[in-house]
C-alpha cells in the first residue's frame, strides 16, 4: 500500500473516558449531602449504597454473594487470604498479566509461578496442567479480556484439586459459553479503577457462592462486627465459624464510591455494545494487513472488549519501535509488551524480579511482538476506522521500507 500525501492524523485521547453519566452525579451529590461516606454510617431503617451495590452486583453476576472493596488488586489479596494462601504457598498465574496480580501473591509471602501464553493471548492448558501439582490455588487473569476455554481449565483444576480465582478486570460483563466471567471460578475479582468497564477512579468487586469463602472475604476487608449490615452476604453461621480467627485487613469501599458504581452498572451492556462495535471496526479495517496478526476470539467468548490487541509476529525490535513511533506521530498511541524495560501499564514478568525467574520462551516470543492500545468509548466508530486506515500504512510503511524485510514472515 503507498503512503497518501497527506497523511491523516487522529487528534483523540487514548485516556479520556466518557465523563460519568447524570445519575451517578445525583446519586453521588446525595452522598456528599449527607455526609455518610463510610459504609456502615448508616441512618436508622438506611441500606447503604455499598450494601446495595453489592446486592445489584450479585444479581448482575448471579452470584449468591458480594462484596465491594478499595481496588482490584485488593480483591485479588484478599480472596487469596480467604483461600488461605500465605507464606510459601506457590500460586499459579498467566505469564501475560498486569503487575497488581503477581503483586497480590507476593504481598502474601507466597510464590507467582507463571503459567505460558497462547496465541489467543490466554494460559496455556498443557503448561498449566504440567505445573498444577504442588501449587496451591490458580489465579487466573482474563488479561486484556480474553478467555480461555474455561470448560477445558476447569476440569484440570478440578483433576488437580487447585481452588481458581478468576481476574475479572478486563472481562466484566463478558461470559464464556453463557457463564459470566467471575463464576467459573471459587471466587471472581474485579476493579472499578478508570480503565476498567466501570469508573469511580479505585474499587473492587469480589464474588463467590462459597458462604465460607464470602464471610472471610467480609471479614478481612474490615467489616468489625457490623457483617450484618450487609446483604449479599452469607447467613450470620459462616461468620459466627470465622469471626474471631479472621484478621481484619481493612480495604472497604465507600458509599460515594459505591453511589456512582450504581448507574453504570445498569448501563454496562448497553456500553460494552459500543465497545464492541468499536472492536470490529477495527478488526476489519486491519484484516489482511500483510506481516499483522489479529487475535481470533473463539465462538463461546463473549467478550467486552475496552482495548485492542494484535501481534507483529516475528518483527525484529527495530521494527515494532519505528512502527510505534510512526503509528505515534500520526496520533495513534500503543503500548507493546516486547520492551526490554516496562512503560506505563506494560510490564512483563521478568521485570517482577521478587519472584523468582522462570524460563516462559514461549510467552517472550508472543510478548515480543504484542501491540496493545486503549479504545475509550469516547472514540466513535469514524475514529476506529481511521486508526485502523493508520496503522494499515504504517505497518505497510515500515516493511516496505526496513532492511530486515526478508526477515519478516508472512501472518497468516
Ligand atoms: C487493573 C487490573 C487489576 C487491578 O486493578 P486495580 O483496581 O488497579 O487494583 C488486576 N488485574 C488486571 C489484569 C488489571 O488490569
Amino acid at each position: 500500500m503507498s503512503e497518501p500525501d497527506t497523511a491523516e492524523t487522529f487528534t483523540g485521547s487514548f485516556t479520556q473516558q466518557e465523563p460519568l453519566p447524570e445519575a451517578a452525579v445525583r446519586a453521588a451529590l446525595a452522598v456528599l449531602g449527607h455526609g455518610r461516606l463510610h459504609r456502615y454510617n448508616t441512618a436508622p431503617g438506611e441500606i447503604a449504597e455499598t450494601a446495595l451495590l453489592e446486592e445489584d452486583f450479585a444479581a448482575f453476576t448471579g452470584a449468591k454473594y458480594c462484596l465491594a472493596v478499595a481496588s482490584g488488586g485488593y480483591a485479588l489479596g484478599c480472596a487469596l487470604r480467604a483461600l488461605g494462601i500465605g507464606p510459601g504457598d506457590a500460586v499459579l498465574t498467566n505469564a501475560f498479566t498486569l503487575a497488581p496480580v503477581p503483586g497480590a501473591i507476593a504481598a502474601l509471602g507466597a510464590t507467582p509461578v507463571f503459567v505460558e501464553t497462547t496465541e489467543g493471548l490466554t494460559i496455556d492448558m498443557e503448561d498449566l496442567a504440567a505445573k498444577a501439582a504442588g501449587a496451591k490455588a490458580l489465579l487466573l487473569s482474563h488479561m486484556r479480556g480474553h478467555i480461555c476455554d474455561m470448560d477445558r481449565l476447569m476440569a484440570i483444576c478440578a483433576a488437580a484439586g487447585l481452588p481458581v480465582i478468576e481476574d475479572c478486570a478486563h472481562t466484566m460483563g463478558a461470559a464464556w459459553a453463557g457463564t459470566p466471567s467471575g463464576r467459573h471460578g471459587a471466587m471472581g475479582c474485579y476493579s472499578t479503577q478508570t480503565y476498567k468497564h466501570l469508573n469511580s477512579g479505585e474499587g473492587g468487586l469480589i464474588i463467590s457462592d462459597d458462604a465460607d469463602l464470602m464471610a472471610k472475604a467480609i471479614l478481612i476487608s474490615g467489616s468489625y462486627m457490623l457483617y450484618p449490615r450487609h446483604r449479599a452476604a452469607p447467613p450470620p453461621a459462616a461468620f459466627e465459624r470465622h469471626r474471631l480467627t479472621t484478621p481484619n485487613v481493612s480495604g472497604r469501599m465507600d458509599n460515594l464510591r459505591a453511589a456512582i458504581l450504581r448507574p453504570q452498572l445498569a448501563g454496562l451492556p448497553a456500553r460494552a455494545a459500543r465497545w464492541n462495535a468499536l472492536y470490529r471496526v477495527i478488526e476489519a479495517g486491519l484484516a489482511g494487513t500483510p506481516g499483522l496478526r489479529l487475535v481470533e476470539r473463539p465462538e463461546a467468548e463473549a467478550f467486552v472488549a475496552s482495548s485492542f490487541q494484535f501481534l507483529l509476529p516475528g518483527w525484529p525490535a527495530g521494527q515494532v519501535r519505528a512502527f510505534l513511533a510512526r503509528a505515534a506521530l500520526r496520533g495513534v498511541e500503543l503500548k507493546w509488551f516486547g520492551a526490554p524495560e516496562p512503560q506505563g501499564f506494560t510490564s512483563r514478568h521478568d521485570s517482577w524480579r521478587y519472584a523468582p525467574a522462570q524460563q516462559l520462551p514461549q510467552t517472550d516470543r508472543i510478548l515480543a511482538g504484542l501491540i496493545d492500545m486503549r479504545l475509550p468509548l469516547t472514540f466513535s466508530d469514524a475514529d476506529a476506522a481511521l486508526i485502523a486506515r493508520i496503522l494499515r500504512q504504517e505497518a505497510a510503511a515500515v516493511l516496505g521500507s526496513g532492511e530486515d524485510r526478508a526477515a519478516i514472515p508472512q501472518a497468516d
